[in-house]
């Protein structure tokens, strides 16, 4: 496809935005000083007013929705999504940015308070700076810029800051794409400004599977463990044919899927967690007894290439060896969750346009990558049935979640000025 050229427009763009460096500073600090973590949902709503506050100044009509009796939501930590919604001269497309406002826990090792938003060495530093207040905070500069410079411009421009993404997204996307806004014909196009780096295209995912194994025995004395029968001895057995049987076929799995980073572009499985005996947090002596119980959580990431059906079967299969070849084991399997691969055509107008972008800006072909680990994409995807949807966005991946997370200023100021190119392709196209 041809790029939609404007010189006139572009230059235009390019000053707002350069000249909106202080603003697109103080909004990534004060977004910074809400301490939205996730799990609990901490300070949701105060964030998402001041979104909301911000986006309403800007002429946004702005209406607020609680992802009501979704996991976690209570009325002292209610799911409050934003919605921002302004209205175009013309009718036209609709572009929606999508961001989440919940970050994870800022955990050790930090050099900075992580809620603080300190800005050092043209950096600004704080728990979800990265992943992805900043691209938030990037992708409302871009916006209100491009309106700035084109008033009358067609169609509509929506922003939402959304919660819950880190666990799973179902009182935030899920939620709101369930009440149709993440669905034609009120959006036709979306971007997830999640940090894939500035000059890169994510079109989806890998997919995965989690899952809860439990292994039974029977309890007895731990002095004469021969008459119960261990449950974590048996769970034993299980983890010892995943190292045998199952890792070295999962390695050798490969995908077409450009996945980023190399490790990723393979099947992968992380043992979640394993638990049997007495609790982890009692701090008494532990009673002498034969573990009768033994959970073990498995994540399991899978390849577009895959069918979730054999995925499963690969593991219940062992599980189902073992109970043949194994005195005594007995086992249980349960689904915790679910995401099929996910990727966009490349030639889809989103990730032409955001393409189209990153050549003007950087001068150069963007990468088209896929990410090791779901986003609210799948919501918008499956929920929503609305396939032109990418992630972009100005944060470095690999920093997300990390202590002393960061986000480079200028990078935020390019990725904006991509956005804004991109916001106005789509726009305009056929106009
Ligand atoms: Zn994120």
């Amino acid at each position: 496809m041809k790029p939609y050229r404007m010189p006139e427009l572009f230059s235009q763009l390019t000053k707002a935005i350069e000249d909106a460096r202080d603003d697109i500073v103080a909004l990534t600090v004060d977004l910074v000083r809400f301490p939205t973590i996730n799990p609990p949902g901490e300070a949701y709503t105060p964030c998402a007013q001041y979104v909301g506050r911000r986006l309403s100044s800007s002429g946004f009509d702005v209406t607020y929705m609680r992802g009501e009796d979704t996991p976690g939501d209570n009325d002292k930590y209610p799911r409050t999504n934003v919605i921002a919604r302004r209205e175009g001269k013309y009718p036209g497309p609709t572009v929606h940015f999508n961001s989440h406002i919940d970050v994870v826990i800022a955990g050790e090792g930090w050099s900075v308070d992580p809620f603080e938003g300190v800005i050092r060495d043209g950096k600004i530093i704080g728990r979800g700076t990265c992943d992805m207040k900043g691209g938030l905070a990037t992708s409302i500069i871009a916006v209100e810029s491009y309106i700035r410079a084109n008033p009358d411009f067609p169609g509509a421009i929506e922003i939402s800051g959304t919660v819950d993404e880190e666990s799973g997204g179902f009182g935030g996307v899920a939620y709101l794409a369930e009440k149709g806004l993440f669905s034609k014909p009120r959006v036709d196009h979306v971007i997830i400004p999640e940090p894939l780096n500035k000059d890169r295209i994510c079109l989806g995912h890998r997919g995965v599977w989690w899952a809860q194994i439990q292994t039974k025995g029977k309890i007895a004395h731990g002095s004469m463990p021969f008459l119960g029968d261990c449950a974590v001895r048996h769970m034993g057995a299980v983890l010892n044919t995943f190292e045998n049987d199952l890792y070295p076929k999962l390695d050798q799995k490969r995908t077409q899927m450009p996945v980023v980073p190399e490790g990723a572009k393979r099947s992968t499985m992380n043992i979640n967690s394993i638990h049997g005996g007495e609790s982890d947090d009692y701090d008494g002596l532990p009673s002498p007894n034969v573990p009768d119980i033994c959970n073990l959580t498995i994540d399991r990431r899978f390849l577009i290439e895959e069918d979730i059906t054999q995925v499963k079967a690969e593991v219940v299969d062992l599980l189902e060896d073992l109970k043949s070849s194994r005195e005594n084991f007995d086992y249980t399997i349960e689904d915790i969750m679910e995401v099929l691969p996910l990727m966009t055509d490349r030639d889809s107008p989103v990730p032409n346009a955001v393409a189209d972008g990153i050549r003007q800006v950087f001068g150069k072909d963007p990468q088209y990558i896929i990410s090791p680990g779901t986003y609210d994409q799948k919501h918008i995807a499956r929920i929503g049935h609305l396939h032109d949807c990418i992630a972009y966005g100005p944060g470095i991946l690999d920093l997300a979640h990390q202590p002393d997370e960061f986000i480079i200023i200028d990078d935020m100021i390019q990725s904006a000025k991509v956005m804004a190119f991109a916001l106005h392709q789509l726009l305009t196209r056929g106009t």
